[in-house]
């Protein structure tokens, strides 16, 4: 059984999950802790709970996904990964993380390709890759079918959809994927956002006021 446990980050209220189950092993996704405090109260919380991260995921690039991203990889060992198509991403970032308030901005790229159809595997938990572009190139959601959910990154939100009209974003692609990549789960399934409280796959498809 995985447990999930979500930390609101940065200017922006990334939504940083941590997830693990029995074996202790554990997958930190979206890694969006910038300043000391928030470093802190990750590494805390996976060593007070006797973790041990075995990946580094992104949903995709955005600065506010990726402003602990070299933090957590240095700290852990561990190699980040993300659709290559995030790299643009990362690279703006670096030359305009101040313009979001990001002044000490350190990146690191991706080291570990995600595509479609791949199974990222810790402890006993699986998750499948799928490719949802429309708010960024590169936009991945991990589903457990086990355990019933979705990470959804900045695709889905309760109550709402992700923007397009930042660089690579596109209306239209995206509510097709959502349409025909995520409505198609089983209501049940949870749904962990970006940003934002968890939802459920049936509670979005009947009542997102965008969908
Ligand atoms: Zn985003």
């Amino acid at each position: 059984m995985t447990s999930i446990q979500r930390f609101p980050f940065n200017p922006f209220q990334v939504n940083t999950y941590i997830l693990w189950d029995e074996t202790k092993e554990c997958a930190i996704i979206d890694p969006g802790c910038y300043s000391a405090d928030e470093q802190e109260i990750l590494t805390g919380f996976i060593a007070e709970n006797g973790l041990k991260p075995v990946r580094l995921l992104n949903t995709h690039c955005h600065i506010d996904h990726i402003a602990g991203m070299a933090f957590v990889s240095h700290y852990y060992s561990l190699q980040p990964e993300a659709h290559p198509a995030g790299l643009a991403f990362i690279r703006h970032s670096e030359k305009a993380g101040f313009v979001y308030g990001f002044d000490n901005l350190e990146t690191i790229d991706p080291q570990l390709p995600l595509k479609e159809g791949d199974i990222i595997r810790f402890g006993k938990t699986e998750l499948h890759v799928i490719e949802t572009p429309g708010h960024a190139d590169g936009s991945v959601c991990f589903i457990c079918h086990t355990d019933k959910f979705v990470i959804t990154g900045d695709v889905l939100f309760h109550q709402s959809i992700g923007r397009s009209d930042l660089p690579t974003g596109d209306y239209d692609v995206l509510i097709k994927n959502i349409r025909d990549k995520l409505l198609t789960l089983p209501p049940d399934y949870k749904v962990y956002s970006g940003h934002g409280p968890e939802t459920t796959i049936g509670y979005e498809a009947y009542s997102n006021p965008f969908l």
